[in-house]
């Protein structure tokens, strides 16, 4: 049974407290409510990785990379290389957010790269794809998505996809509070789902799907009663973590509901 993925993304947010502090809420959620159809990942800024992947008991839960570089070793000041992230006990690594994408000029090209990387490794990439508002406004939306992924095909090979994560994150949803309808989410997510079982149906179907932007506590239902979406990314609603939580727990008995019906 593929489980429901739930990604906190703490961006740069954070302090030593706040992880120790959110570490020992959330672990002892878990330890009493255990995750039956869900599986939590928290990409936490680098430097708390370790100590969090340390901290974890019985893996609980696991860890994901905000980020990493084009290179694997050298003299690259500041940077992080898979090997680093493999080595700490990283499961997922996010590429291509689009708040890489526009502040620090990543291009699909750098992108692709970072996901062969990331699966030379063994790694799972997350690859964030989404619109901005203007090109959703010129109805610019599968286009634009079907370009981010077409990179990689044509620098690599449709076998790149295989069992990567796909977050579609409209840019004009993150951070704004604004959800897109519903409809338009599962359209999009559907004729990306149709785009590359065109070219391979099981590579089609290892690929998970899920939808960030804006996703808090009281706009959730609607994400897991819909089809093709298999996870959420989450970022401003997952920095509270007693809200996390709520999240979490509200994200889990839903599902129980809907295994059980
Ligand atoms: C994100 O940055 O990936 C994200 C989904 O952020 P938010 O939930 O704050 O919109």
């Amino acid at each position: 049974m593929k489980k429901f993925l739930i990604i906190g993304n703490w961006k740069l947010h954070g302090n030593l407290n706040f992880i120790k502090h959110s570490m020992q809420q959330l672990i002892f959620y878990i330890q009493n409510n255990k995750l039956l159809y869900s599986e939590l990942s928290i990409a936490a800024p680098y430097t708390y990785l370790h100590y969090i992947y340390n901290n974890i008991p019985d893996k609980l839960f696991n860890i994901s990379a905000q980020n990493v570089d084009i290179h694997t070793i050298g003299s690259y000041t500041g940077e992080i290389s898979v090997y680093m992230l493999k080595d700490i006990g990283v499961k997922y690594v996010i590429i291509g957010h689009s708040e890489r994408r526009l502040l620090h000029n990543e291009n699909n090209e750098v992108i692709a790269h970072k996901l062969s990387l990331v699966k030379s490794v063994g790694l799972i990439p997350i690859l964030c794809i989404g619109e901005t508002l203007c090109e959703k406004n010129n109805n610019q939306t599968i286009n634009i998505c079907i370009n981010q992924i077409n990179t990689i095909i044509k620098k690599y090979s449709i076998n790149f996809l295989k069992n990567i994560i796909i977050a579609y994150e409209p840019v004009w949803a993150i951070g704004s509070g604004i959800v897109p309808n519903i409809c338009e989410i599962q359209k999009t997510i559907t004729c990306l789902k149709q785009y590359i079982k065109k070219i391979s149906i099981d590579i089609a179907n290892s690929i998970l799907f899920q939808y960030g932007g804006s996703v808090n506590f009281n706009n959730l239902d609607q994400f897991i009663h819909t089809k093709n979406i298999d996870g959420l990314l989450i970022g401003k609603a997952s920095l509270d973590i007693d809200l996390f939580i709520k999240i979490i727990e509200k994200i889990d008995q839903k599902l129980i509901f809907i295994h059980r019906s």
